[in-house]
C-alpha cells in the first residue's frame, strides 16, 4: 500500500477528541498516523495561526513529553532508564491505546515517531559527545554502546507492546563541520568509542584531532573581526582541509554512526515484526539549507536498512529558517562574509543547485530597482536597508551597466582590485554557466 501519512502532535487527539481529529485527518486520504510517541510538544504560537480551520482550537497548556507505555523490563540491566510520562497535561495518557481502534476503523496504520528525545535524568550525561580537546558537548553520541542499547529497548518495547505498522525516528543534528563552521559551535566525537572507530578505519587519531583544533580557530577567527586571513575564507578554508583531511574522514564517520543506529533500530523492530516500515524523518536544514549538513545526508547509504525517508520539506518556515541561515550561519562572519548578502545568495542557490529566481535572474527593470536580498530584508524587518556601498565596488550581480548604481556592500579590502573597477560579471561555476544572468565574481 502506498504510504501517505501525517506526523501529528499527540495532544491533538487528545484536544479536539480522536473521532473528530480522525475524521478531519481521512478528507486529506491519509493512511499512515505518525503521531509523537515521546516528544512532540506544544508548538508555542497562538491557537488561531495553528488550525483555524480544524474547528477545535489547539490548547496552550504545557503536555506531557511521553505518550505511550515502556515495559522497564526491557530496560532492566542498562546504564539508562526507561522513560517515563513528565508532568504535564495529559499525563498518563496512551495514544497508541488511544488510536488503536479509531485508527482500524479508518484503515489507518501506526508508525509512532521519535524525534531523538531524551528524558531529563542525569545518566544521559554517560552518553555524551566529547571533542577534540576531550570537554563533552551537549549533544549524545551515537555510537556510545549503552545509547544504542537504549535505543533498542526503546523500539523492543514500541513492537511488543503495540500493534503497528512501522516507526519514525530523526535526529535534528548537523555533523561536526557544520556545528563549527555554520552554527558557531564545538563538534565532535572524539569519545572512546568514535576513537576506537576511528583507528578501525586506520584516521590518524592525532591529525584528526589537530585538525579539528585547527578547524575551530579557524571558525572563531572568521567570525572576528579580523581574520581569518588575508587571503579570504575560502582559499583559507581549502587550505586547512588540504592540510587537515582527517577532518573530512571524521566528520563522514560521524553520520556513519547515525546511520548505524538506525540500522539497529530497523533491525530490532523487524526481529520483532519482519514486515515493519522503518523510516526516518530528514531534517530540514540537511534537505535544504545548510550545504554542509546536506552533502554529508548521503541518502543512498540509507537504502539498505529503511523502508522509506521522509525529508523535511515545510513550506511555511522554509523562508524565514532560510534567511536565518544566510544571515547568521554564512552572510554575517560567516563562511560567505566575503560574498556580501546578494552574491551570497546567488552563491548559495548554484551551491545548492536550486533553481533561478525569476524575479532577480531575468530583471529587465532599471538596475537600482533590481530586487536584492539587503531590500528583503529591510522589508522583513522594518528596518531601512544598509548604506550602499561605495562606488567603485562590486555591482549587483545581474548589471552589467557600468553606471548602474551598486547596490551590494562594500567588498573586503583583500578582494578588491582598484585598478580595475567596476568587476565585471564573471561565470562563478559550470552549475552557474547554464542561467541567464551569471553569477557576479571578482577575477
Ligand atoms: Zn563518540
Amino acid at each position: 500500500m502506498r504510504l501517505a501519512g501525517i506526523q501529528l502532535g499527540s495532544y491533538s487527539v487528545y484536544d479536539e477528541g480522536v473521532e473528530r481529529c480522525l475524521d478531519h485527518i481521512a478528507q486529506a486520504g491519509v493512511n499512515t498516523l505518525l503521531p509523537y510517541a515521546v516528544g512532540g510538544g506544544r508548538m508555542g504560537l497562538p491557537s488561531a495561526v495553528l488550525a483555524p480551520d480544524h474547528g477545535v482550537m489547539p490548547g496552550e497548556t504545557p503536555v506531557t513529553d511521553v505518550w505511550v507505555r515502556f515495559d522497564p523490563a526491557l530496560f532492566r540491566g542498562l546504564a539508562l532508564p526507561c522513560p517515563q510520562p513528565g508532568p504535564g497535561q495529559y499525563q498518563g495518557e496512551d495514544v497508541l491505546e488511544t488510536l488503536a481502534e479509531p485508527a482500524r476503523r479508518r484503515g489507518m496504520r501506526l508508525h509512532p515517531r521519535i524525534l531523538a528525545h531524551y528524558p531529563k535524568d542525569p545518566a544521559f550525561s554517560q552518553v555524551r559527545a566529547h571533542a577534540a580537546d576531550g570537554s563533552p558537548l551537549p549533544a549524545k553520541c551515537w555510537r556510545h554502546p549503552e545509547l544504542q542499547a537504549w535505543w533498542a529497548a526503546v523500539v523492543e518495547s514500541l513492537f511488543r507492546g503495540y500493534d503497528l505498522h512501522g516507526f519514525h525516528f530523526g535526529d535534528e543534528r548537523a555533523g561536526p563541520l557544520s556545528e563549527i563552521l555554520v552554527w558557531g559551535r564545538r563538534g565532535g566525537c572524539f569519545c572512546e568509542h568514535c576513537q576506537a572507530e576511528g583507528r578501525r578505519r586506520g584516521i590518524d587519531l592525532e591529525r584528526a584531532r589537530t585538525g579539528f583544533l585547527a578547524l575551530e580557530a579557524f571558525a572563531k577567527s572568521m567570525r572576528s573581526q579580523t581574520g581569518p586571513a588575508s587571503d579570504g575564507v575560502g582559499l583559507s578554508l581549502l587550505r586547512l582541509f588540504m592540510k587537515h583531511p582527517e577532518v573530512l574522514s571524521w566528520d563522514r564517520m560521524w553520520i556513519e554512526g547515525r546511520f548505524a543506529l538506525e540500522r539497529r533500530i530497523a533491525e530490532t523492530a523487524r526481529a520483532i515484526r519482519p514486515e515493519a516500515e522503518i523510516g526516518w524523518h530528514i531534517w530540514q536544514y540537511a534537505t535544504t539549507f545548510d550545504p554542509l549538513a546536506k552533502a554529508a545526508q548521503d541518502y543512498g547509504s540509507m537504502t539498505a536498512y529503511s523502508s522509506y525517508l521522509k525529508p523535511v520539506v515545510y513550506h511555511d518556515i522554509a523562508g524565514p529558517r532560510l534567511r536565518g541561515m544566510l544571515t547568521e550561519g554564512f552572510l554575517n562572519q560567516g563562511l560567505y562574509r566575503d560574498l556580501g548578502p546578494d552574491l551570497g545568495l546567488e552563491f548559495h542557490r548554484c551551491l545548492l543547485g536550486w533553481e533561478p529566481v525569476p524575479a532577480w535572474r531575468n530583471w529587465s527593470g532599471p538596475a537600482s530597482a533590481r530586487p536584492t536580498l539587503r531590500g528583503k530584508w529591510a522589508a522583513a524587518s522594518g528596518k531601512s536597508a544598509p548604506p550602499a556601498p561605495p562606488a567603485g565596488s562590486m555591482p549587483a550581480s545581474g548589471s552589467t551597466s557600468p553606471s548602474a548604481t551598486p547596490t551590494s556592500p562594500a567588498i573586503p579590502k583583500h578582494f578588491r582590485k582598484p585598478s580595475a573597477p567596476p568587476w565585471e560579471p564573471e561565470p562563478m561555476a559550470s552549475s552557474c554557466a547554464g542561467n541567464t544572468t551569471k553569477c557576479a565574481s571578482p577575477t
